[in-house]
């Protein structure tokens, strides 16, 4: 019997530059744009990751390589006149859904479930692409496409695990159909760049809304909130991250009827605010700048600033970002789907702490990096030196110093 030699896959540069330097944030593009050939899968780590299975034809791999927010992720600046750390914005409010079924089920306060429902019911778009528990894996997410206000209330809250809701874009594409896209911010960014330089796939995304994001813990970290929260990975039913309350607790549903909890504050800063990958410690991004329209938890602030966690009625920031932001939020309010109230951009940096702080330390982390010839990310129009300026020198050397150790760590 004669055995044929195999002919090795050409590695695609673009993937392979990211996985050099751990840049992936697991949105899923590159399985989108090239699906012959790519598939997302869950790492040794617990992170959703690209594995090449076949080659890439050339002009896939360019539109990777242009695409990529592994790579790179180019915004507008935000406009003369506003705070660079958040972005180019036309207005920001706080607000909530006035179902109160999607305001208890939301993270905070529904409203981009709201938002999301009132797209679909109105016709503006046919569907909605978002992301849900997956009931083979409650701690996992799987991407659901939405056409009724009930799947929509059934995907509510956040999920503090990875997802890939890029990876089945070349479906969506070829479907013909209008959808609204709900993912993390540089998910966003990635759909923006792929639609800039393919009319099919903005076509297919009329709409991009996005959430503020401090990371993506691996799914390893689900398993150590399991252990602290006592529930045994093998009885589990559901999993709830947050939500129903604001900011609501982690719940998990065991097979026996019972139940497990822990805090919003416990289960994020305790356990999975430990396990975000590299990429996300290294996100210029994480505030949506990429999308028409973006929602993030309104905190009120203690007398020293600080974010307080007490259970309350939901409340969502809500940041238009583009002139169609700003004609879809105008919309929800005028349909009653949405009530809002004004928001004062100068009480964001107190209620942001996590933003706030990557985004000053940003220059500094990225310059260690580049010292050790590692791969960076290339962000343009994210006003990085801006934000490195409001930072003390100190702040801003030792977290030079410290992503100089770390990176010195991996090397040994
Ligand atoms: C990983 C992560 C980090 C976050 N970090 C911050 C932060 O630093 N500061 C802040 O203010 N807010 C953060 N949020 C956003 C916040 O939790 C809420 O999404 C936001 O307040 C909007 O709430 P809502 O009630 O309006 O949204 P909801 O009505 O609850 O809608 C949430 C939407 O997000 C989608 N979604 C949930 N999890 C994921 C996921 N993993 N990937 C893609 N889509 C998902 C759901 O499908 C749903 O459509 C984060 C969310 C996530 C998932
Ligand atoms: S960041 Fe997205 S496009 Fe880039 S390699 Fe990872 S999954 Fe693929
Ligand atoms: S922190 Fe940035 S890179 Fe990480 S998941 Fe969020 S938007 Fe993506």
């Amino acid at each position: 019997m004669t055995t044929q030699a195999q002919t090795p896959t050409p590695p695609s540069a673009a993937l392979s530059l990211v996985a050099a330097g751990d840049l992936c944030a697991g949105c899923g593009l590159c399985a989108g744009l090239a699906p012959e050939a790519v598939t997302m899968a869950v790492d040794a780590r617990g992170f959703l990751r690209p594995v090449q299975r076949g080659p890439i034809p050339a002009a896939q791999e360019a539109a990777i390589a242009a695409s990529c927010p592994g790579l790179g992720q180019s915004a507008r600046p935000a406009k003369p006149g506003q705070e660079v750390l958040w972005g180019p914005f036309e207005r920001m409010k706080t607000g909530f859904s006035t179902d109160p079924a999607l305001r208890h089920a939301g993270a905070s306060g529904g409203a981009l479930s709201a938002l999301a429902a009132h797209l679909l019911e109105t016709g503006r778009v046919d569907a909605v692409v978002q992301i849900e528990a997956d009931p083979a894996n409650p701690t996992g997410n799987r991407t659901r496409i939405s056409t009724a206000r009930a799947h929509i209330l059934a995907s509510a809250g956040s999920r503090y695990a990875p997802s890939a809701p890029l990876a089945g874009l070349a479906a969506l594409r070829a479907s013909g159909r209008r959808h609204a896209f709900i993912g993390k911010p540089c998910d966003a960014a990635a759909l923006r760049a792929a639609a800039a330089r393919d009319p099919a796939i903005a076509h297919t995304f009329p709409v991009i809304l996005s959430f503020f994001c401090a990371g993506v813990p691996s799914a390893r970290g689900a398993e150590e909130l399991l252990a602290a929260m006592g529930a045994d990975a093998d009885r589990l039913e559901s999993f709830r991250y947050r939500g129903n309350g604001w900011p609501g607790r982690a719940v998990a549903k065991l097979n026996d009827g019972t139940e497990r909890e822990m805090s919003y504050h416990e289960a994020w800063g305790g356990v999975l605010s430990g396990h975000v990958q590299h990429r996300c410690k290294i996100c210029a991004d994480g505030t949506g700048g990429a999308a028409d329209l973006v929602f993030a938890d309104a905190w009120e602030a203690d007398p020293r600033g600080y974010p307080i966690f007490d259970e309350a009625p939901g409340q969502s920031l809500i940041v238009a970002r583009t002139a169609l932001g700003v004609e879809l939020l105008s919309e929800a309010e005028g349909a009653g789907a949405l009530e809002t109230q004004p928001f004062d951009v100068a009480e964001l940096a107190a209620i942001q702490p996590g933003q706030r702080e990557r985004r000053r330390a940003l220059f500094a982390r990225l310059a260690a990096l580049k010292l050790m010839l590692r791969p960076v990310p290339r962000y343009e129009g994210l006003n990085l030196r801006a934000c490195a300026r409001q930072n003390p020198l100190s702040r801003n050397a030792r977290n030079f110093l410290g992503t100089l150790r770390r990176a010195l760590r991996r090397q040994a």
